[in-house]
């Protein structure tokens, strides 16, 4: 039978350790922080990097 209550975890993107049903995709709360921590800091960058409110830039 296909009685699996528990889905085959991913390894965690940060650190490559088996994730936890708790903090999937994750392996720990420390990984997640820190794959959001990531993730602001590039939405930063983008945000101040990219400037689409240019008054020259119209073309
Ligand atoms: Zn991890």
């Amino acid at each position: 039978m296909d009685d699996s209550p528990i889905p085959p975890t991913r390894p965690c993107p940060i650190c490559g350790k088996p994730a936890t049903p708790k903090h999937r995709p994750f392996c720990s709360a420390r990984c997640a922080q820190i794959d959001l921590g990531r993730w602001l800091k590039g939405n930063y960058r983008i945000e101040s990097d990219d400037t689409p409110d240019d008054p020259d830039a119209d073309r």
